[in-house]
């Protein structure tokens, strides 16, 4: 995770959030124009009426939308929630515990769709609230022992692509356990899908995989170009398949920034 956030400290909203990285200073949902995350905060003094939302058992936690009078409507920061996985951007959660107090990070989340439900606005009417089911990012992330392990569908490239760019089209079931299932099918298909189109050569030096995995597929990662950390679901056209040595400069390298740009644009050809 490359975010200058821990998980649990806290921040200055001001100074340390939006200072840095720019986005709205009020309100729940903050989306900033030049960075690739969107900025949500819960809890009280964060003009948000989502004293509704809740975390799950199960870790995923239950946001509700902007719109503080009448129904509320799937434009503006509702919408760049809804859409944040084609939009490349991650959603970085901060709880406010106290009025005007520090916000404390409670890490990187997926939507993994979202439902209609009564709630009162803050006149006390009952009204439609967007309430978004948001899946912790945390164990989604493509780790090395997965890719490892897994054997690819044996499907031709075009249904893979197919699936891939299905999934990552936002969907509006909502209950946890389905958010959860939405969230992890769409990240796998997405895997699957830019790793068979490398076909075993990585997408950013063009060499040869490094090794063949004890599964006997080629090793290569995926690295989600826009994002700042990698997990969690991407639009195909974003995710590049590299090698571990490429992967590490695209995250780490004083020319990152340059090579993300040549892997987006390459990626962009491809996909056209
Ligand atoms: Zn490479
Ligand atoms: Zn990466």
């Amino acid at each position: 995770m490359l975010w200058p956030f821990e998980l649990h400290r806290s921040y200055h909203r001001r100074n340390d959030i939006h200072a840095r990285f720019g986005g709205q200073q009020q309100g729940g949902i903050s989306t900033p124009a030049n960075a690739p995350g969107i900025f949500i905060f819960t809890g009280h003094g964060a003009d948000h009426v989502g004293y509704q939302d809740v975390f799950e058992a199960d870790g995923s936690f239950r946001y509700t939308g902007q719109g503080q009078l009448g129904d509320m409507r799937m434009i503006s920061g509702n919408r760049a929630i809804r859409d944040h996985v084609q939009n490349g951007k991650d959603l970085l959660l901060f709880q406010q515990t106290k009025r005007g107090g520090p916000v404390r990070f409670e890490g990187l989340y997926v939507c993994g769709g979202w439902e209609i439900e009564q709630q009162p606005d803050m006149h006390g009417q009952p009204r439609q609230a967007i309430v978004f089911m948001l899946v912790p990012q945390n164990g989604l992330s493509i780790e090395a022992v997965d890719l490892a392990t897994e054997t690819p569908p044996d499907l031709p490239l075009v249904e893979l692509r197919e699936r891939a760019f299905q999934a990552a089209l936002a969907s509006d079931e909502a209950s946890p356990r389905v958010a959860l299932a939405n969230v992890r099918a769409r990240s796998k298909a997405v895997r699957d899908y830019v790793l068979a189109r490398a076909a075993g050569v990585c997408e950013g030096c063009r060499s040869t995989a490094p090794f063949l995995t004890t599964m006997g597929q080629p090793y290569l990662e995926a690295h989600h170009i826009h994002k700042l950390s990698d997990g969690g679901p991407d639009h195909p056209a974003s995710v590049a398949a590299l090698c571990p040595n490429c992967h590490r400069q695209a995250h780490f390298g004083a020319d990152q920034v340059a090579l993300n740009e040549v892997l987006l644009e390459q990626i962009r050809i491809i996909e056209k």
